[in-house]
Formats: structure tokens, sequence, C-alpha cells
């Protein structure tokens, strides 16, 4: 992966990457919302991160998020997404931390998000398991019209879009299909957003449409065991 970069640089890279993928697939950069996946590195680097500029940033554990949120509540202008899948037992710490939670896959998450959120109603995407992978959570694409009418009658809660994760690939274009499939899904049931994209293959995304790529690995390096 060539010489070790300064947090600055990455970021400069990665926004760069960003930028170019928005001018060709002829998008205004923006359109496209860098969500920094920040799980399992230590709250002094999202303090960094926050230094030069990013204000969105990716947790995929709920408490690790209720966590984070608590030591770095002095942060002007901080947008946590929740980013993981989550237990019903833990939707109070995403409902009380999250602005976005893009792993929405269950109606009683749904339940326990919506009784639990305060304020301002928390923006979720459905999470659709695009190539029915066995191991992979989500709902099948021909789910996703009923949960979204499901959480629809739920008050403390607005759907916005769907995210997706395809299946781990070297190549980035192997993701594109599984990316067309989800825009197509998505303009089908009429919402805009698009959560889909990481390290491998986030310039496909935006190529394809997404509003939201979550990049954690080329930004803050690699991910502390
Ligand atoms: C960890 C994670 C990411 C970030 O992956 P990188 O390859 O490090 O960019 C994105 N989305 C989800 C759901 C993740 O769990």
């Amino acid at each position: 992966m060539g010489q070790p970069v300064s947090l600055r640089e990455a970021f400069a890279a990665v926004e760069a990457r960003v930028a170019a993928a928005c001018a060709r697939a002829g998008r205004p950069r923006s359109a496209v919302t860098l969500v920094a996946v920040s799980k399992l590195h230590p709250p002094q680097l999202i303090r960094e991160a926050h230094g030069l500029g990013q204000r969105v940033f990716g947790e995929n554990y709920a408490q690790e998020l209720r966590d984070k949120h608590a030591a770095l509540a002095d942060l002007p202008g901080l947008e946590w997404h929740a980013i993981g899948p989550v237990q019903p037992k833990n939707a109070k710490y995403v409902a009380k931390a999250a602005t976005v939670f893009h792993a929405l896959d269950r109606l009683d998450v749904a339940q326990a998000l919506s009784q639990r959120r305060e304020g301002a109603p928390l923006r979720c995407l459905l999470q659709v398991n695009v190539a029915g992978e066995a191991t992979k959570a989500g709902i099948s694409p021909e789910g996703a019209r009923t949960l979204l009418e499901q959480v629809r009658a739920l008050p403390n809660l607005t759907v916005v879009g769907l995210t997706t994760l395809p299946p781990l690939h070297e190549d980035p274009n192997a993701s594109r299909p599984y990316f067309q499939a989800l825009a197509t899904l998505a303009r089908g049931l009429g919402l805009e957003a698009l959560s889909m994209g990481t390290t491998g293959d986030y310039e496909v995304a935006i190529e394809e449409g997404a509003t939201l790529v979550r990049v954690g690995t080329a930004l803050f390096g690699a991910r502390p065991t």
C-alpha cells in the first residue's frame, strides 16, 4: 500500500477521488456525503479528523457509538451515522446518538428506535442484501416495500433510502451490478438516499449514484484488532 501517509494526506487523497468520481458521473460534489468510518479507532483520531474539517463519522457498534458520542460531545457539528446492525436492546444508544441509521432490516429494531427517539426523526436507510448472501444482514429486495410501509407507520423515524454491502471482491467493478440493482430498487420505491461503497469500491459507487459512501481504511488506515 506504499508509504504511510498522514491523516491530512489520506483525507485529501480520498476527497480528490470522491470529487473526480463525481465529475466523471456528472454529479455535483455536494451530492455525495463522505461518511468517515471510525469504528475501533480511538476518539483522539476522530478529534484529529474533525480538526481537518470532517464532520460525519460512521460507527458500527451501538455501545462504541454511545461511548464516542459522550467522549466527543464537545466537538461542534459532529454528525454520527450508525452503520452496523443493532439489537433491539441496544437501539436506545443509536436513537440517542445517531442522526442517520444505515442498517435497518428488522421491524423490532425499528419499533425500539421509534420508542426511544426524541427530537428530530431518525433518518433511516433500509439495508438490502442484494446478492442474497447467507452470511450478510439485510432484507431481500422483495421484502423492501413491506418493511418500508411498516416503518413509515411508526413515529420518530423517516426512511430516506437504501444501503447495501456487495460481496467482497478485489475488483471494484465487481460491485457495480449490485450498486445498480440497489439504485433501481430505490427508484422504484421513491427513495433518494443510497449508502453504498467502502474503501474498495466507493468510486464505482459514486458513479452508480451513491449519496453516502462509508470509507474507513482509506482514511484511517487498518483498524486496530
Ligand atoms: C467497516 C465498515 C465500512 C468501512 O470499510 P472500509 O473497507 O474500511 O472502508 C463500511 N461499511 C460498513 C457497514 C462497515 O462495517
